[in-house]
């Protein structure tokens, strides 16, 4: 069992203050795995410390330097494959073909923002074209300050990159809790930082939950800015707490997003596109399309095909191959989305595929794939976000149906559309009010491309050019020229 009680700051492994422990679980063997500790605010005063002293240094050296630390980074997490798709399929339960997914995505990021950092300095000091007679103006992009970062548990090492590689390029020095329910993965980037000679202070892992770490942080006057990626109820109380100072906030938050199947789908294709956008990572997916908006005349073929694809789900132990979907990532998360179970039986929802269609692995923190269909729009399972492998459906009779119904939602992360003409899939596309949306695809992402919600799913975009603009202050100098 590993022993997490030290906190990464300046470089160092030091004993964290906090007295608390907390357990780090296998979801699927229910075994202990680790202890961590939870944490203290003195924790956090010594790593917000650290990177305040370091961040002179780190904006000194310039984007062509920190973006080889980044391709560095990227490296380096490529040479750990193995381990790291082991670690994070042990300790998150999704299995060894996902968890590189997302090793996958991680390495892209920290790489595409190695490249961003570079184009940042050749960019630093550009001429402004104005009409002013005499005067020029010229532009500088400076790093925000010292930032607080934290993560959720569904995707550990990709949540953080989409944080830390932008930050790290923009010349911010960083403060990083990761989830305490998935901190293994995370705690190589520590690692990293040793061996690839990252100075001291510009990259501080605090491990520990929401008290002991997370809330001292958001609070803490000396952090610039704060970027979440969590709950909205969470986020809210970051967002309070960033308002404190006039602090920067970015929040990345929940999902109850749509996928339109339009009357010109194939229904097999269509079938796979939905099952792709839900049941990965056995639904704990922010974007997951978890609402299902079909039209009446493919209704009853696409439940059909949904079904023979739902009973095919192999589930199992994630790290054998051949395993299509493991346990829910905690206790709390499998007993969250049963809770949910319980209300649509109280609401007399229809399952076309629940817990009644099929035995459960005798262990592990197992939620059967489940689809409910003719889902009232009044339902909680349809307006709330379950984050678990549970599809609500409903036909609708026209395209104007599908795309008012999708769009009547506070969230607005991500969006679907299904159809055999892409011409038309692009124009419901556009008419949806979504972060990302996908047409004949699904759950697609990539660093150049943006990430981020409309609505209640955030504030400000992670990825591309607007992932690194969250990290940087604009600055102006204007003056006679000459
Ligand atoms: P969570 O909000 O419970 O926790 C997220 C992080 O916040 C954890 O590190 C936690 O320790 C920390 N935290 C808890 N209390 C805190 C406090 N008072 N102050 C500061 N930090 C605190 O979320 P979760 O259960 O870990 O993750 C699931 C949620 O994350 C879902 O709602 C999901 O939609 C969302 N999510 C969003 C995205 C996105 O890109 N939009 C991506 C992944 C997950």
């Amino acid at each position: 069992m590993q022993h997490l009680i030290q906190q990464f700051i300046d470089n160092q492994w030091i004993e964290s203050r906090g007295q608390r422990r907390l357990s780090v679980m296998d979801p699927y063997r229910q075994t202990r795995i680790a202890e961590l500790t939870a944490g203290d605010s003195a924790d956090v005063d010594a790593a917000v410390q650290a990177a305040r002293a370091a961040l002179p240094g780190w904006q000194a050296l310039g984007g062509v330097r920190r973006g080889a630390y980044l391709a560095a980074f990227a490296d380096a997490l490529e040479a750990r494959r193995e381990r790291l798709l082991r670690c994070a399929s042990t300790n998150n339960g999704k299995t060894l073909a996902e968890a590189a997914i997302d090793l996958g995505d991680a390495i892209a990021c920290y790489r595409y923002y190695a490249g961003q950092a570079k184009a940042l300095e050749q960019r630093q000091g550009r001429r402004i074209e104005h009409d002013m007679a005499g005067i020029e103006a010229r532009v500088f992009e400076d790093p925000a300050g010292v930032v607080g970062l934290i993560t959720p548990w569904n995707f550990p090492l990709v949540t953080s990159a989409w944080k830390i590689a932008p930050a790290l390029a923009a010349g911010c020095t960083v403060v990083f809790k990761p989830s305490e329910v998935t901190p293994l993965p995370e705690v190589v980037l520590a690692e990293i930082a040793l061996e690839v000679g990252l100075p001291a202070g510009v990259l501080n892992l605090l491990n520990g939950d929401g008290d002991g770490i997370g809330a001292p942080l958001s609070a803490h006057p000396g952090v610039d800015k704060l970027s979440f990626t969590g709950s909205n109820a969470v986020g809210e109380k970051v967002m309070q707490a960033a308002a404190n100072g006039v602090r920067g906030v970015s929040l990345e938050l929940g999902g109850k997003s749509p996928i339109l199947v339009l009357d010109d789908a194939e229904v097999e294709s269509a079938a796979d596109w939905v099952m792709a956008g839900i049941y990965f990572n056995s639904g704990q997916i922010c974007s997951a399309t978890s609402r299902l908006l079909v039209h009446e005349s493919l209704a009853k073929p696409l439940y059909q095909a949904l079904a023979e694809r739902i009973d095919a789900l192999t589930l199992g132990d994630p790290l054998v191959e051949g395993t299509d979907m493991g346990p829910m990532t905690s206790a709390r998360q499998r007993e969250a989305v049963e809770r949910y179970l319980e209300i649509a039986r109280a609401e007399g929802l229809v399952a076309v595929r629940d817990g009644r269609h099929r035995d459960l692995p005798d262990q592990g923190e197992f939620v059967a794939p489940t689809l409910y269909r003719d889902v009232p729009t009044s339902s909680r399972l349809w307006r709330e976000e379950i984050f678990g492998p549970v599809l609500c459906a409903r036909s609708v009779t026209s395209e104007a149906e599908a795309i008012e119904l999708a769009n009547d939602s506070p969230f607005g992360l991500a969006a679907t559309v299904i159809s055999g003409d892409n011409e038309r899939a692009r124009r419901v596309g556009r008419a949806l009010r979504a972060g990302s949306i996908w047409f004949n695809s699904e759950q697609l992402v990539m660093p150049e491309a943006s990430w981020g919600g409309f609505g209640i799913s955030g504030i400000g975009r992670e990825l591309g050019p607007w992932g690194l603009a969250g990290y940087l202050e604009v600055k102006h100098l204007i003056g006679p020229e000459g």
